[in-house]
């Protein structure tokens, strides 16, 4: 089965307050699209890869993966996150499509194949997700009090990649037209469909803040030690 990864860097990254779109963020001498681009390049699942990056940003990210040696097609993304998905999804015919968020900038090739080999017949869509630690209240939005806590052993938080059949991605997407799904196995869910869960790992945090980038520094340091 032919497969591509769509990995979406289009958005604003205010909340890192870096001065540049997330995506072109510096880690460890490289931008954050290039770290997830290269792990995607590595995991050899993909015959194609979409980088999807802020409009007019298009000619400084293909310079920057050409330099990294990882073969992409770079297009422009939308308002939204979704809005990117779609268009990065409009480039590729590819049976299977992964979509990553550059944001996790260093997920492991590893995760990338196991999420990819969990996508078998029995289901429409898998992604990566962990076990909270934290143990979590339900609040009233109002006022801020706490409504209840929640049993822990029952959630998860979501990583990406997410993978899905293209034909499925793309009929959930024409319909949820104008909605801003904050990741697409909501659009799956929403339809009935069956989405599997895979082991996530820490270190496929979600960049988003500056004490992010600095955990993530550190572990590239780690990786780097003989
Ligand atoms: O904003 P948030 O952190 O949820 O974004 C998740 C991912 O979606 C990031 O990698 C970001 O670059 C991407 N995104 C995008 N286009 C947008 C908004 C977000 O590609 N309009």
């Amino acid at each position: 089965m032919s497969a591509a990864a769509v990995l979406v860097a289009a958005g604003a990254g205010e909340r890192l307050a870096a001065g540049a779109p997330k995506g072109f963020v510096v880690l460890g001498g490289e931008v954050l699209l290039v770290h997830a681009a290269r792990a995607l390049r590595d995991a050899g699942c993909f015959d194609v890869l979409v980088v999807v990056v802020p409009e007019g940003r298009e000619a400084d990210a293909a310079v920057l993966l050409r330099d990294a040696e990882v073969p992409a097609e770079v297009c422009a993304g939308g308002r939204t996150r979704q809005e990117s998905v779609a268009k990065g999804l409009a480039r590729c015919d590819q049976d299977v499509i992964a979509v990553h968020d550059a944001a996790r900038a260093l997920v492991s090739v590893e995760l990338v194949r196991a999420t990819v080999q969990a996508l078998t017949p029995d289901w429409d869509a898998a992604a990566p997700a962990e076990r909270l630690v934290d143990t979590v209240k339900r609040v009233d939005p109002e006022d801020g009090r706490v409504v209840e806590t929640v049993n822990r052993a029952v959630l998860r938080a979501v990583q990406t990649p997410q993978v899905f059949r293209r034909e499925l991605l793309l009929r959930l997407h024409g319909e949820a037209h104008g909605s801003d799904a904050t990741d697409d196995l909501l659009l799956v869910e929403q339809a009935g469909g069956r989405v599997r869960l895979v082991e996530g790992e820490r270190r496929n945090l979600k960049i988003t803040t500056g004490e992010d980038l600095l955990f993530a520094e550190a572990l590239l340091r780690e990786d780097a030690r003989p």
